[in-house]
């Protein structure tokens, strides 16, 4: 590798803010990393990286018990996949990235749709996405 290549590296990685462990990881490993506004509360960049690392909530890695979407009341086994894939507060995301509404958080189909989600999200439409996760955050 050369050294110039490097330090170009380095530097775009040190004007980052670093959000959290994982999630620096993450975009070092995946060479994809996401520069937040400094407007942006640490909070939310939490929350972001979370759903691009698809982090599942506390309760759903605990339990795998139903629970209870805080946003729309209605009963899930994959509060990350209802939060993307059916939840009222995300139905912009799905429109904005053409995907169906009608997927069903344990459709076999699902993961890939909520990964194309966060992916489509974070690339074009990053402003209404962390509007979104400001507003209605996903399950912790
Ligand atoms: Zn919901």
């Amino acid at each position: 590798m050369h050294k110039k290549a490097t330090d170009q590296r380095l530097q775009a990685h040190r004007a980052v803010r670093p959000i959290s462990y994982s999630a620096d990881w993450y975009c070092k490993a995946t060479h994809y990393p996401l520069q937040l506004p400094h407007t942006v509360k640490k909070e939310t960049g939490i929350n972001l990286h979370h759903l691009r690392l698809g982090y599942r909530c506390m309760t759903e890695i605990k339990t795998r018990n139903e629970m209870t979407c805080e946003h729309c009341q209605e009963t899930t086994r994959e509060p990350l996949l209802h939060y993307l894939l059916k939840c009222p507060v995300t139905t912009d995301l799905r429109h904005l990235t053409g995907t169906r509404q009608d997927i069903d958080p344990l459709d076999e189909e699902a993961i890939i749709a909520a990964i194309e989600i966060i992916r489509e999200a974070t690339d074009s439409h990053t402003e209404i996405l962390i509007q979104i996760i400001e507003s209605h955050p996903p399950q912790r």
